[in-house]
Order: structure tokens, then sequence, then C-alpha cells
């Protein structure tokens, strides 16, 4: 049974972009990654799966109910959301983390629970950002106000955690370290993870399923082995692309090739 199905999904901005007709399922404790060129929308798609946007049409049924008709408390409690950017960073890490904990909290519930700070500090513990927790974000490093929002995000305890282009502007070390801390929960604690990727080759090494999207429409879903094809990737990026084979990991990588290499 799929965990979570996407069904004939419409949506997008008034009289402007639209998702065309998206429809996937991936399974519990998946990793998946969706991928295609600027603008094909894949924030969009994201961004409706996380609730921030409505669809027009189409469903998304996650364990057999559908999310649009949650809660929206409940629906915080299972899907999480981590965005480009952190909007508030004039909050210390704390504050920031902490508010993960906002759809557990009762009516007329003001303060955190001693259970709430036990959640926060433990994931605060596990992602190694404890020691900042009383920093405002803005004052640290891009890697580490990454951290922070995923931290946040892991609080909120969630079935599926959503994230778009989470190791986006971060060297090669950091963005290593976050993949596999997601990695970890993927493995470890059978999270379900989807996540917007910008290049290829770590979509690809991480993901055991990807969705390809070019205009609103998905041009190819599957395993990293079925999506990663030049023949699919050279008509999407509209340039020569090699594929090889990862000799560690076995997965596929691409490797773009200049056109004016090819005129010689
Ligand atoms: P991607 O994440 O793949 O780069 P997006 O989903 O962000 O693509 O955007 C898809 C299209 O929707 C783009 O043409 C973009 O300009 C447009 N778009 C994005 N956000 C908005 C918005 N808030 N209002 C109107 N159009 C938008
Ligand atoms: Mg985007």
């Amino acid at each position: 049974m799929s965990f979570l199905k996407i069904e004939n999904l419409i949506s997008g901005y008034k009289n402007g972009f639209k998702l065309g007709d998206i429809s996937f399922s991936i399974k519990k404790s998946s990793f998946c990654g969706i991928i295609g060129p600027n603008g094909s929308g894949k924030s969009t798609l994201l961004k409706t799966i996380a609730g921030i946007l409505n669809p027009d049409s189409g469903k998304i049924i996650l364990n057999d109910e559908d999310i649009n008709l949650m809660e929206p408390r409940i629906r915080s409690q299972k899907v999480a959301y981590v965005g480009q950017f952190i909007e508030n960073k004039e909050l210390r890490v704390f504050d920031y983390v902490i508010m993960g904990r906002l759809p557990y909290f009762k009516s007329f519930q003001v303060f955190e629970t001693k259970e709430d700070i036990e959640i926060a500090s433990y994931y605060l513990n596990l992602l190694g950002i404890y020691e900042y927790k009383n920093r405002f974000i803005y004052e640290l490093s891009g890697g580490q106000q990454q951290l922070v929002a995923i931290c946040a995000a892991l609080v909120q305890t969630p079935e599926i955690l959503l994230l778009d282009e989470p190791t986006a502007h971060l060297d090669l070390k950091y963005q290593i370290e976050i993949l596999d801390l997601l990695y970890t929960f993927h493995e470890d604690c059978k999270l379900t993870i989807i996540t917007v990727f910008h290049d290829l080759n770590l979509a690809s090494e991480y993901c055991d399923y990807l969705i390809l999207l070019k205009d609103g429409k998905i041009v190819e879903k599957g395993e990293p082995e079925q999506v990663i094809d030049y023949k699919i990737l050279e008509k999407v990026y509209q340039i020569v692309i090699l594929v090889q084979k990862n000799p560690i990991s076995k997965k596929p990588f691409v490797v773009p090739v200049s056109k004016k290499k090819l005129k010689n």
C-alpha cells in the first residue's frame, strides 16, 4: 500500500503557472527527490503537499486520509516543511525550534510543556546545535541555520518531512553533512522524506525515488536508474549529457558536456 498518494493534482497561482495533473505515490520511509529545471514547478509541488498552497483540484492522500480535509493542526503533526529561507532570523535558536511544537499545544495553552522542551532539547543535541540554543539565528553560518530549520521541523515529529533545496548555497562538506543526516532519519527512524534538489547527482546519490518535472508536468518518475537517463535529461535540459555510474554507490551520475568541446 502506498503511504503518500498524489492523484491528478492541479495547483499553482491565479492566472499564472499551474502544475498539470500530477500523480505519483511513494512508500513509507522513502527518500524521494523532486528534480527539474528552474521554474518547472518543484517548489510549487512541495508547497502544495505542505498545505501552503491549496490545490485547484486533485487529492493528496496520506495513509488513506485526504490531507486537505484535515484540521491544519493535525496536518502539521504529520507533515513538516523546511523552506528555502528562515524568515525569522532575529529569533533565538531555541525560540525558533520550540515553535515546531505549536501543532501539539492544547487550546488556550500559551507556554511550552516540559515534554516540548525535552523534545526540542533532544533534537538540538542530536543535530549538534544545542550549544547555539541561545544565539540569534542571524549570527549562525548558512549550514548551521539550515540545521536549525531542519531541527524545528523534526521537533514537529512529522510522518513526512518536506525540504526545498536544503543544501542550496552550502559548501560541499555541509551539503553532504545535511544529506547524510537526513539519510540517517530515513534509515533509522523510517521517516519519509521528500526533497527538492537542484543538483541531479546529489538527488541520484541519496534518493530511492525521483520525480522529474518540466513545465509543471511529470516527465519521468521512478528509481534513479530509470530517471537519470541521458536521453530523458537531454530533452529536459536541452544540453548534451553523459551518464556514468558512481563506482562506490553504483548510483548514476551526470556529466554535462560543454558545447564548445563538442565542436572540436
Ligand atoms: P522551481 O521551484 O522548479 O524553480 P517554482 O515552483 O518556484 O519552480 O515556480 C514555477 C513557476 O511558478 C515559475 O514560473 C514561477 O515564476 C511561478 N511562481 C512561483 N511563485 C509564484 C507566485 N507566488 N506567484 C505567481 N507565480 C509564481
Ligand atoms: Mg524552487
